[in-house]
């Protein structure tokens, strides 16, 4: 075997690898397509450069109100803005209530109103009110979905964490410090994902992230050189260990 025969092996293997995960990596997370997405965070987060995915869905009983909620117009002008347009199921029923013929309705429903809006296929997704199910996973890997995002306030750890079973940190308007002590865990391979609601959110005041303290959380994290990117955004990085 002569010596590039050697090498080629190695350098096939070299292109495969995807960059180590950085200290100081945050993904952004926001959940129920509040209006103030569109009419707030998203014009924010582009002044600051970070990248963020949104979980939307058609939340009852009053997602008609457009005073709380986004239309599927404003949503699809998030991804135009390179934002990612993720699911959070149609209805926002918790999954431990469907069975698996109405969780797979839920997902086309979401998918398809993104395909028909230009957005790029869905492929991240949130439980409603972190709520899981045993047939999720399944599901999700068959519809070609990457990653799935829970609550239990911890970093996320890709080279051992599930990826369909991703923790989160909510924001509330009463846990800053908190928050911004989770932000200093995103070191030595583990990546911190925030969960917001609305900025302000006055369809469920009890997650409302105050808008002065939302551009807190932005300026220490460009204070602090972080890179904040969606969730599909970690396809970017190591591959994670396990599904
Ligand atoms: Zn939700």
């Amino acid at each position: 075997m002569n010596r590039l025969c050697l090498l080629l092996p190695l350098a096939a293997s070299l292109a495969a690898q995807t960059t180590p995960i950085p200290d100081k990596l945050v993904v952004l997370t926001f959940d129920d397509g509040v209006v103030s997405h569109a009419t707030h965070v998203a014009p924010l987060l582009k002044q600051y450069g970070f990248g963020a995915t949104f979980f939307v869905c058609e939340f009852p009983p009053d997602f008609h109100d457009k005073s709380k909620y986004m239309t599927w117009e404003q949503m699809g002008q998030l991804s135009q803005m390179g934002f990612e347009l993720a699911s959070h199921t149609r209805s926002h029923t918790h999954l431990s209530k469907l069975t698996r013929e109405q969780f797979i309705e839920e997902l086309r429903y979401v998918e398809d109103k993104a395909a028909s809006l230009g957005a790029p296929k869905v492929v991240s997704f949130a439980y409603p009110s972190y709520v899981t199910a045993p047939m999720a996973p399944g599901v999700l890997a068959a519809r070609g979905y990457r990653y799935a995002r829970i609550g239990g306030d911890k970093p996320y750890d890709p080279a051992h964490d599930d990826p369909y079973l991703i923790p989160s940190y909510t924001t509330l308007a009463t846990n800053r410090d908190a928050v911004l002590n989770a932000l200093r865990q995103a070191r030595d391979g583990r990546v911190v994902v925030l969960t917001l609601h609305g900025v302000p959110d006055t369809a469920h005041p009890w997650v409302n992230t105050p808008p002065e303290l939302f551009r807190e959380y932005l300026d220490f994290l460009r204070d602090n050189h972080y890179t904040v990117i969606a969730m599909r955004d970690l396809d970017r990085y190591a591959k994670p260990a396990k599904r």
